[in-house]
């Protein structure tokens, strides 16, 4: 369940939302970013070292 083929996946951190706790966790190879909701869906979020769908991406601080 990895966002892109490295196996370098780092826990970043939680966010609190109206249904539960996301969990993220960012690929320290590229930079992809991985989401587990709640719900347990993973969301994979591509890095800048692999192909990106969103050329516009705001990083929140
Ligand atoms: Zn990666």
């Amino acid at each position: 369940m990895t966002p892109c083929k490295h196996q370098t996946l780092e826990y970043v951190g939680d966010q609190k939302t109206d249904e539960g706790v996301n969990s993220y966790y960012k690929c320290k190879a590229c930079g992809a970013l991985l989401v587990v909701t709640p719900a347990r869906k993973v969301i994979s979020i591509p890095g800048v070292g692999e192909q990106s769908t969103c050329g516009k991406q705001n990083p929140s601080s």
